[in-house]
């Protein structure tokens, strides 16, 4: 049974690849068959098949040589660890299913944020929509729904308050550096704090985890992003934009994985 979910990921893995090579591109992610990106030669079934295909073709396209990035056996090899991990948690179910294919969305918008730096909503959506209605009842969905609807909110109103304090802070520095040559030219930037694809994200993880584990996720996610902000500190401002899905995504796996340990963590000590 392990292994089915396992080749099932693996699949569903294949398919993923052509999402995060596609959607940044805004190409069909249904019509087109696959092909080299480098000589354009449409790739034969057997070249299609998950990771036994880049072991097979030693890493190269079989027309040109050309290099394929071990990008694409490492997401399908990780959507099977997904896939049998959420198997051996509840078995092969169709809820289980979507909460699977919730996460690979997950890591599909982990990948092409870090890749792009850019946070496709379609992707957004589908991630959200299959983690709402991975449940076993109505009442489950009703709560994972309201559960998606408070993580949205808490986010919009912590990045509405926080866009404000930055945005006054950089009104209040400029208006002490105004002089007689530059006071009617006023030109003080809108801050944001967060991007809206990270509220979507949280908005998902509250579906997927529940109040108290998702508010777990969020400060391991964060806790995961501060030495590498920390290695960045000295880089140009462009350079310091930190992709942050990456580390919400995978924090947010970690906790529905050890779900019961630290679920029994917090009712011992809070
Ligand atoms: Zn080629």
């Amino acid at each position: 049974m392990l292994l089915v979910a396992f080749i099932l990921g693996l699949l569903f893995g294949s398919f993923l690849n052509v999402i995060i090579l596609r959607i940044p591109q805004n190409e069909s992610i249904v019509f087109g068959a696959s092909h080299c990106y480098s000589c354009n030669n449409l790739l034969k079934p057997w070249h299609n098949i998950p990771i036994i295909s880049w072991i097979f073709l030693r890493g190269k396209c079989s027309y040109c040589n050309a290099r394929i990035s071990l990008q694409y056996p490492a997401i399908e090899l990780i959507s099977g660890l997904i896939f049998l991990v959420i198997a051996s948690k509840f078995t092969l179910s169709l809820p289980a299913l979507f909460i699977a294919l919730s996460f690979l969305m997950l890591l599909a918008l982990a990948m092409i944020d870090f890749r792009y730096k850019m946070v496709p909503d379609s992707l957004n959506l589908v991630a959200l929509f299959f983690a709402i209605i991975g449940t076993w009842n109505l009442d489950g969905m009703l709560l994972n729904l309201q559960n998606a609807l408070l993580f949205g909110g808490g986010f919009t109103l912590l990045r509405f308050a926080l866009s404000y304090y930055l945005t006054s802070s950089i009104y209040r520095a400029a208006q002490k550096s105004k002089t007689s040559w530059n006071k009617f030219y006023d030109r003080t930037p809108f801050v944001e704090a967060m991007g809206e694809g990270d509220i979507m994200i949280a908005a998902t993880i509250g579906a997927l985890l529940g109040v108290k584990l998702a508010l777990v996720a969020i400060f391991l996610s964060a806790l995961l992003a501060l030495p590498v902000m920390l290695l960045l500190l000295r880089r140009s401002a462009e350079e310091q934009r930190v992709p942050f899905v990456p580390f919400l995504a995978l924090a947010a796996f970690v906790v529905y994985i050890f779900d019961s340990p630290i679920s029994a963590y917090i009712e011992a000590n809070y």
